[in-house]
């Protein structure tokens, strides 16, 4: 076959991707900690950290160092045998979590497939064959198919119809309208405890003890997308620390990995119904990556560490709290360094993050979450000073209502 004639005005470079979302034509190149360098040499304060995947912001020293020690010993074995990294990462998960096993995945989204697998399996032993799992309106657990349809994001029912059938939708914050759904069918509750795309809703206390007594009470398993939430985001180990309520199932993901891709299924002992065959991939508990997140979870584990998101994020919520008082617009949401700011206007974010990027000295980087609001998922080892530059240039590009 011969080549396709050569187009007339020259081509995008970027024209060999399939177009799958907006980006600008900006290139980056290079990242240290909160900042990010692009091909013209351009520095941007990054709030977005790959969607608060880079818990120690970018090329930090300790994975730089995890990644060569690992890649002088060995990076791949397989899921046949064991490797001594893999071991490591869960022992030190189980002991974190309070959970009792673990399985390794490359994903977020293949996280929850594997815990849409693992409550399928127990419904089928112990319930009968229920295989029902009611999850949220606005919710979001990934791109695979089964995933996309346990979210409850707007659109995603018909985009690839039929969807995966088996989750119902309940509403987040209403703990009836999850009773409403539960049946003979039913097997678990799946969410996340606070609803990151969905523009960070956090669940209430209340509603997550409600839900715990419920599926108590109906015997179904508690799940929690901790994909987002997970590995010091919020302040606490998980996102379910401050509220204190247990989940039988955790899944985890971006955090993480600190940038290399590892998600992780958690469960209690009594769920782990997994017999040889049922689930495995390749790559998972590569020992690359499970090195990598070692070295993540003992950096979230020095002393200090934590208490740094928990300062960081009082800061930054309190002057997003004195901005958003001054446009008169919503509450500021989330916790710790997951946290989000409504704007005045309707579908304003993605204008305000577009002069934020490309305004006169450094750019900064954030997130427009959903039309009417910011999300800032920060470096979790940002400083006091990166913070206060974010602030004074929201503060410079929403002068005020
Ligand atoms: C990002 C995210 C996912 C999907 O993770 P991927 O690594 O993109 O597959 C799932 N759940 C939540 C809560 C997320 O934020």
């Amino acid at each position: 076959m011969k080549d396709h004639p050569p187009p007339a005005s020259a081509p995008s470079p970027f024209a060999a991707l399939m177009t799958v979302t907006n980006r600008p034509d900006t290139v980056f190149m290079r990242g240290e900690g909160s900042w990010l360098w692009d091909d013209t040499g351009r520095r941007h304060l990054d709030v977005v950290q790959g969607w608060a995947v880079n818990t120690l912001g970018h090329a930090p020293p300790v994975i730089a160092e995890a990644l060569r020690a690992q890649a002088d010993r060995v990076l791949h074995i397989g899921p046949g045998f064991h490797n001594d990294q893999a071991v490591a990462l869960a022992n030190r998960l189980v002991a974190l979590s309070g959970l009792d096993r673990c399985f390794f995945t490359n994903s977020g989204a293949e996280a929850n497939e594997g815990a849409i697998k693992l409550a399928r399996k127990y419904g089928r032993i112990h319930r009968d064959g229920a295989y029902e799992i009611i999850t949220f309106t606005n919710s979001f657990h990934g791109r695979t198919l089964a995933t996309m349809s346990a979210s409850g994001k707007p659109g995603f029912d018909t985009l690839f119809a039929p969807q995966v059938p088996g989750f119902p939708k309940a509403r987040l914050n209403d703990l009836a309208s999850v009773e409403a759904l539960v049946g003979p069918g039913t097997v678990a509750v799946m969410l996340e405890p606070i609803q990151g795309e969905a523009g960070v809703v956090e669940a209430t206390p209340a509603f997550l003890q409600g839900l715990r007594a419920l599926c108590d009470h109906h015997g179904l398993l508690l799940m929690f997308d901790e994909v987002q939430t997970g590995v010091g985001r919020t302040g606490d180990w998980w996102g379910h620390t401050a509220p204190g309520v247990r989940p039988d199932v955790m899944t985890l993901g971006k955090g993480l990995g600190g940038g290399v891709p590892i998600g992780a299924l958690l469960a209690r002992e009594a769920v782990c119904c997994f017999a040889p065959g049922d689930q495995g991939g390749t790559y998972n508990g590569n020992a690359l990556v499970c090195a990598v997140a070692s070295a993540v979870l003992g950096a979230v584990a020095a002393p200090g560490f934590l208490e740094n998101v928990h300062a960081r994020g009082q800061q930054l919520r309190e002057g997003l709290e004195r901005i958003g008082a001054r446009l008169g617009s919503g509450p500021v949401r989330g916790r710790g360094l997951l946290l989000a700011l409504d704007l005045p206007g309707a579908g304003q974010a993605s204008h305000v993050a577009e002069v934020l990027r490309t305004r006169p000295g450094d750019g900064v980087l954030v997130n427009a979450v959903q039309p009417q609001r910011l999300r800032f998922v920060p470096a979790l080892n940002v400083s006091g000073d990166e913070v206060a530059l974010l602030l004074d240039a929201l503060d410079e590009v929403l002068p005020g209502a």
